[in-house]
């Protein structure tokens, strides 16, 4: 049996404009991918237009395309991807594994966020208030090994992390459509920056219940401003600017810990992706700034 091609892909909401950890992440998805021969996707994860503003899916595409981060594929749009998900919910609902939860904002906050222990026995009288979907989570010490942090060891509490699939403003939730897009799509291998570290076990649980196998997954420790913040639109990270995209290229691969030579950042975009592509070595990646 050959084991299938590598499949890999860059996924960002496009909640504001490719800022510099972005473009990061988004380099060095492509570099694992070509290194391994394989092939590269983007998908825009757009479920939320309350925080997308409507240009940003452009200024994006536009910045990828500018740093020579070209698609094997048409990009995938996760706004034209409801039926999927509304499918892969019934699919859920169907084996026992999502529920309705009725709590409310205060409910949630009043237990730290988590999700306070009842909705899944059905002992509310919901009455006609909004509901959400939730994943119905298992307790599991899940075990599984990273690409570049090795051996993980994440506690999974059943109700407690219930991750919600499906909002109560009727959109579809991140945990669901990354899988089911990322399954459907056939990703082998994803990459991604750190702050994702924590989703990973209640994924594997999704996959598990819509009958897939997870991907490898490779966590790339977040980059940070000068403050330790994550960069982001929250801490007000720049845009990249387009028209210095192989100084740009040189600084990811730097931040990747690939130590490119000083000369390259005046070569062509293409030029410095193949530099990429030869040199590559994951275990040059600092891990320090998880
Ligand atoms: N759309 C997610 C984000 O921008 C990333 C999804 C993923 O790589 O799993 O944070």
């Amino acid at each position: 049996m050959t084991s299938p091609r590598y499949r890999g892909r860059f996924a960002p909401s496009p909640t504001g404009p490719l800022h510099f950890g972005s473009l990061v992440a988004a380099l060095a998805s492509y570099l694992e991918a070509r290194q391994h021969q394989g092939q590269w996707f983007i998908r825009i994860e757009d479920l939320d237009p309350l925080r997308e503003p409507p240009e940003a899916t452009g200024q994006i595409l536009h910045s990828l395309e500018a740093h020579g981060l070209m698609p094997d594929e048409a990009v995938r749009f996760q706004s034209r991807r409801h039926d999927a998900y509304q499918a892969a919910i019934e699919r859920l609902f169907a084996s026992g594994d999502a529920y309705r939860c009725f709590c409310s904002r205060q409910e949630l906050k009043r237990h730290g966020g988590r999700h306070p222990n009842h909705c899944r026995a059905g002992g509310v009288n919901p009455g006609d208030r909004p509901f959400a979907i939730r994943f119905a989570l298992k307790d599991e010490e899940s075990h599984w090994q990273d690409q570049l942090l090795g051996a993980q060891v994440q506690n999974v509490v059943a109700e407690l992390d219930d991750p919600v699939i499906l909002r109560k403003e009727g959109f579809y939730a991140y945990q669901l459509a990354v899988v089911v897009d990322d399954i459907d799509q056939g990703i082998t291998d994803v990459v991604r920056g750190s702050d994702l570290l924590d989703m990973t076990a209640q994924q594997q649980q999704i996959y598990r219940a819509l009958g897939a196998g997870p991907p490898n997954w490779l966590h790339i420790p977040v980059i940070r401003n000068e403050q330790g913040q994550k960069l982001s639109k929250q801490t007000h990270a720049p845009a990249l600017d387009d028209d210095r995209p192989g100084p740009n290229l040189v600084q990811a691969l730097n931040a990747l810990g690939q130590q490119p030579p000083g000369t390259l950042a005046t070569e062509t975009v293409d030029a410095i992706l193949e530099w990429g592509v030869r040199h590559w070595r994951r275990d040059a990646i600092h891990l320090t700034a998880r």
